[in-house]
């Protein structure tokens, strides 16, 4: 298949994991942070860090969507749901995500109307469908998905559609990964930079990570052989003794972004001051809300939201796993108490949750090359 198959070479793979050992220094060890957390899921479905050498670690970071939604947001979704005449629409994945006393999931068995849909223009579909239902839209993810869902709220408002709303959650690349770099907890040699939000917003935010924090940036495709080549430039960066941003995914990414896309997320959104993000703790400017001239479409303000804070349960170590500090396989209830059909916290829901990833796909056994 065109745009596939060439992307999957293994003969390509094996050559360019030889690069990888050439290009490493012997004795010396390489921290590599990948953003997104659909680079997490590529790694371990396709076995890329079985091909590297031992002294070059994989870090997982902040960039699964789901994964990074603290629990007091899913409590006031449930509150939100639980409203009389709301029909309250989410992805799949955010259904299975745990509140302080269940999911979406089980709120939607105890009477609640909680629909799963796969866009937010499905959501709007609904809304239109029933007009006498006031319907919501629970909206996650980075600057990917911020786009779609600013394009939905534009269109209910064209189309003068007043029983649909949004609970805004979406989050932005950039400060996380600037909370990160700032953090006494890990040192980083470099970043494999997100692929998908990189569509939206381009290379040119990540100027900062080599201008501020002398360290190089390689936005990467999500195929094995777009991670391997990325890492690959990222430790040829390293041996040159440079730092900057480089573009391996060059056939999606530009150093601009998507402009419309920009042009539409800065019509309907304002930042938020601060958010809460699961592991994290308080980001400044870090999401997005509604802004001023889409109020009316806030769910948040709309209809009662508790706002509570809850802290993760004791066992969870999502923070640390999401932090890159521990690897999944770490946390004292990887496997046991927290699996894919009974997630205690989120990076196990999400297929791009670093724990449900290796879960699904890592746990094999692994034979790593010396450098
Ligand atoms: S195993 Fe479960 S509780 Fe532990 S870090 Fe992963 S998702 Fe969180």
């Amino acid at each position: 298949m065109r745009f596939v198959d060439e992307f999957r070479d293994g003969e390509l793979g094996r050559a360019v994991a030889a690069q990888i050992l050439a290009a490493v220094e012997p004795g010396r060890h390489y921290k590599v942070m990948e953003v997104c957390g659909g680079h997490t899921h590529s790694i371990y479905r396709y076995g890329i860090d079985d091909l590297l050498p031992e002294n070059v670690e994989l870090v997982h970071g902040p960039g699964c969507p789901v994964c990074v939604i603290p629990m007091g947001r899913v409590d006031d979704g449930i509150a939100i749901a639980r409203q009389p005449g709301v029909i309250f629409t989410c992805f799949g994945d955010m259904l299975r995500v745990p509140g302080s006393h269940g999911t979406l999931l089980d709120a939607k068995a105890e009477g609640a109307d909680i629909r799963m849909v796969y866009s937010p223009l499905d959501a709007l579909r609904i809304a239109r469908a029933e007009p006498h239902r006031e319907v919501v839209f629970f909206a996650i993810g980075f600057e990917t998905t911020a786009p779609s869902t600013a394009l939905t709220l534009m269109r209910a408002r064209a189309e003068g559609i007043r029983n649909f709303s949004c609970m805004c959650n979406h989050v932005t690349i950039v400060p996380p990964l600037r909370a990160l770099l700032e953090s006494p907890d890990l040192r980083l040699d470099g970043f494999i930079g997100p692929g998908h939000v990189s569509t939206v917003v381009g290379a040119r935010p990540f100027e900062f990570i080599p201008a501020d924090y002398g360290r190089p940036v390689v936005i990467a495709g999500f195929e094995p052989l777009d991670v391997l080549q990325a890492i690959h430039m990222i430790l040829r960066q390293l041996a040159e003794g440079r730092c900057a941003v480089e573009n391996q995914y060059t056939r999606v990414v530009s150093y601009e972004g998507n402009v419309r896309a920009l042009q539409a997320m800065a019509e309907v959104f304002a930042l938020r001051p601060h958010f809460e993000w699961r592991g994290l703790g308080f980001i400044s400017q870090s999401a997005l809300r509604l802004s001023d001239a889409y109020a009316e479409l806030d769910a948040e303000r709309r209809f009662p939201v508790p706002g509570v804070r809850v802290a993760d349960p004791k066992a969870c170590q999502c923070g640390e796993v999401l932090k890159g500090v521990i690897k999944p396989w770490e946390c004292k209830v990887f496997g046991t108490a927290c699996t894919p059909d009974h997630a205690i916290g989120t990076c196990m829901v999400s297929p791009e949750g670093a724990c449900a990833a290796y879960y699904n796909y890592g746990r094999l056994t692994r034979e790593r090359v010396s450098a």
